[in-house]
């Protein structure tokens, strides 16, 4: 199973790139954040000043990326693209700063994971469009000034809980980005479908919503799946059917629960009889860190209630169990 994960996804940005929205009212879903963005974009251009600094959270896939490259789009400026993990000193920054046209992006995922060094440097970039530079050090360093082109720093993080508050307070807009709707994943899957010039019936389309996880990214993976399937096996056509047929041979469960999720339950169940069980001990068993497990694999458990929290730990619900293949217990009540 190695086509359906997450991760695999990420592999081909290409891929990704052909089947993202390039305007704002091509986003389906997240309405309130279009909005909002809608608005801010059209006073940015009205005012002719930068658009204010914009961060996204939320669990991966749910389409942060694709909000902070259909922005350029619509103020028409130029975007450049960097990672947290990429900027381990202050001096990696610099080409990007010194790069920037007026009024564009500058997007850094990940941004959680920007050293505090960088985190520093950053600050007068985004508060006064200036930053300091030390040159030489002890007895001899001086500090320069360079004025930058003004611009807009957006920020995306799986755990705006991790970026420092004065990080987070120079974000004028938040925008968290939650799972999305079976009924918003089908009309994904449709569109996306038409791109790649793929027949797919509504009840097909329904399915692999269906089995998701709300996440676009991962409704993505399943319709390349299914559409190779289908041109495989049968006329090209993705019906009910051949849909329901890719799936189960991906071993994608009914629920949509991914290697990872079923793992994580098996865990829960098996090793701590259902809960309650403290995510440090969880992440432990699993062998995988903890961040992993509350960022990645447990927001979607919980929306979706296969767990629940408590004060000494996750709780398997009844759906939990079933989802499983157990005998549903109630573990909610002491
Ligand atoms: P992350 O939030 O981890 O950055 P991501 O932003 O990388 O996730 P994307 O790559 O933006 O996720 O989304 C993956 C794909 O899902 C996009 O290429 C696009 O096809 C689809 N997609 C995501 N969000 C939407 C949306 N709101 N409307 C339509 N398609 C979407």
């Amino acid at each position: 199973e190695t086509v359906l994960t997450q991760e695999s996804a990420s592999e081909d940005p290409k891929r990704d790139a052909a089947l993202r929205p390039k305007h704002l009212r091509e986003v389906i879903g997240q309405q309130a954040a279009v909005q909002r963005l809608s608005i801010a974009v059209n006073a940015s251009k009205k005012l002719r000043e930068p658009l204010a600094h914009i961060l996204f959270d939320g669990p991966p896939g749910l389409g942060k990326t694709t909000f902070a490259t259909v922005l350029p789009t619509e103020l028409g400026v130029s975007i450049q693209m960097t990672s947290g993990p990429a900027l381990s000193k202050p001096a990696d920054l610099l080409p990007f700063l010194t790069n920037l046209e007026e009024g564009s992006i500058l997007f850094i995922d990940e941004i959680h994971r920007m050293p505090r060094v960088v985190e520093e440097f950053i600050y007068p970039a985004m508060e006064d469009f200036r930053i300091d530079i030390v040159l030489g050090d002890g007895m001899n360093a001086r500090t320069i000034s360079m004025n930058l082109k003004r611009f807009t720093l957006i920020g995306a993080t799986t755990r705006s809980g991790m970026l420092s508050s004065p990080m987070r307070d120079r974000f004028r807009i938040h925008e968290h980005l939650d799972f999305y709707t079976v009924p918003e994943l089908a009309t994904i899957v449709r569109v996306n479908a038409q791109k790649l010039g793929t027949q797919i019936s509504d009840e097909a389309a329904l399915e692999l919503a269906q089995r998701s996880r709300g996440t676009p990214r991962i409704a993505n993976n399943r319709l390349y799946w299914v559409r190779h399937f289908a041109a495989s096996e049968s006329d090209g056509i993705i019906t009910l059917p051949i849909a329901r047929a890719a799936l189960e041979m991906a071993e994608v469960d009914r629920d949509g629960l991914d290697k990872q999720d079923r793992r994580y339950l098996e865990t829960l169940l098996g090793v701590f009889g259902g809960g309650p069980a403290g995510v440090e001990a969880i992440a432990a068993t699993m062998n995988l860190p903890a961040d992993t497990l509350s960022d990645e694999i447990e927001p979607y458990l919980l929306r979706e209630q296969f767990i629940v929290r408590s004060p000494r730990g996750r709780i398997a619900t009844p759906r939990g169990f079933t989802a499983m293949g157990h005998t549903p217990r109630d573990l909610s009540s002491p």
